[in-house]
């Protein structure tokens, strides 16, 4: 029996997820830099990301929710700085014209006291830090995730389906070992890995040039190698990243040096992986234009998207290529539109990415799908997500939409 309470919880936890859902459809490329342990340069990685993905004319939000260890103010030289609330919604601080950063140290006071937190606080911080922050339109939202594969990353993982993993190491062996258990936290989240970044990879002598493999190195590389991630590549120990970031300067997302410089070529990595997935370019395109044209009106304005979902009889057809007939469904800000149902071309390699992106689909729910169909998907821009179990489409997409589809095997992966 639902007590009262019970009830009114609910009800809350639903109007949350709405306001996570339509924050949500107004921010492209959701990037949740992750590690298996503290003191790896997580947070080093996730500012200057921040930062060069900013430089690079983009509109990004940084979002630090390390619970136990905020250091984003630190690295951006902004400790102690004030967060104002409009409207019940928390204003990020603006650290450039298109860079809003909010950290959770800028809430708890940001001081040395350790604040204690329980788990339902944490899941119901982060959940907040999308909710209630009116971060806008947004190309990319990075999130400081808290260390390690527990109850934080979880909850970052089911409050926002469409993030894509960075994952942070040293080179070290104990430190691969945390690779192996972040990569397969993210496939049980049904998180894509973006791939995976060696940090403190050797030590370039600034006297004698010499240098010297400190961790060992290669570890990170051999990981990906290892789980079949993509390795983004490997930032030197350098005395000066450390010096910089005590001082409030993220000097690998401009700086000289070859630091900085294989810095530069992982953002570039980043930004080419996760293009193919980034939602239908044209929808993209527009938004943009009417972004320059009218910044305010935009704020409000969330666009419809389509899921397609292959059916028989009703309901998810296992086989993707021999469906009877597709279900195409809107949705917006969470919510779920009007339906159509639609028969698809004859089924030949290539045919059904290409009819699915020109009826501006950017969302495919599949039981399974072969390797190369998935490619082309992606090549197209259009999200896939395999292994799902049976259902109706709008089940499916209400579970997907609320952050609890769990997706099993995907059963033509040949
Ligand atoms: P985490 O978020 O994983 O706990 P941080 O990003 O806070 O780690 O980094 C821990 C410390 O290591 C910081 O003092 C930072 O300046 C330093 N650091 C990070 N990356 C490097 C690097 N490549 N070279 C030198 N120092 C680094």
């Amino acid at each position: 029996m639902h007590s009262c309470k019970d009830t009114e919880k609910e009800q809350y936890m639903k109007q949350q997820d709405r306001l996570i859902t339509g924050s949500l459809s107004q921010i492209g490329r959701k990037l949740v830099v992750m590690s298996g342990k503290g003191g790896v340069g997580k947070s080093t990685v996730a500012v200057n990301l921040a930062v060069a993905l900013a430089r690079r004319g983009n509109s990004v939000g940084l979002m630090d929710v390390d619970l136990h260890g905020p250091s984003v103010p630190t690295l951006l030289g902004i400790r102690g700085q004030r967060v104002f609330s409009e409207l019940d919604r928390l204003i990020p601080i603006q650290y450039t014209d298109n860079l809003k950063v909010l950290s959770i140290a800028n809430l708890v006071g940001g001081g040395d006291d350790a604040v204690i937190w329980r788990g339902p606080m944490k899941i119901g911080a982060i959940r907040q830090f999308i909710s209630d922050v009116e971060w806008g339109l947004l190309d990319f939202l990075v999130i400081d995730s808290p260390p390690g594969t527990g109850d934080e990353p979880l909850t970052i993982a089911q409050t926002i389906p469409g993030g894509e993993a960075v994952i942070v190491t040293t080179p070290q062996e104990l430190s691969l070992a945390d690779v192996r258990r972040c990569v397969n936290f993210c496939r049980q989240v049904s998180m894509p890995v973006r791939g995976i970044i060696e940090n403190m990879s050797g030590f370039s002598c600034p006297h004698c040039g010499k240098e010297t493999a400190i961790f060992k190195k290669g570890g990170g590389e051999e990981g990906a190698r290892l789980m079949k991630v993509p390795f983004l590549g490997a930032i030197p120990l350098d005395p000066a990243v450390m010096l910089s970031s005590d001082d409030g300067k993220p000097s690998l997302s401009a700086g000289e040096g070859p630091s900085a410089a294989a810095f530069q070529k992982i953002v570039e990595k980043i930004i080419i992986g996760g293009e193919r997935q980034k939602s239908a370019g044209a929808s993209a395109e527009s938004e943009k234009e009417a972004r320059g044209k009218d910044k305010k009106s935009m704020k409000k304005e969330v666009k419809t998207m389509k899921c397609a979902i292959p059916v028989q009889g009703g309901k998810l057809c296992a086989h993707f290529g021999h469906c009877e007939e597709f279900a195409i469904v809107a949705f917006e800000k969470g919510q779920i539109g009007s339906r159509e149902l639609l028969k698809p071309p004859p089924h030949e390699p290539g045919v059904l990415p290409e009819w699915l992106a020109g009826l501006g689909v950017s969302l495919v729910i599949a039981g399974g799908m072969g390797s190369r169909a998935q490619e082309l998907f992606r090549a197209k821009g259009i999200e896939v997500l395999t292994g799902a179990p049976g259902g109706t489409p709008e089940d499916l997409l209400r579970s997907y939409l609320s952050g609890t589809l769990r997706t099993g095997e995907n059963v033509c992966d040949h």
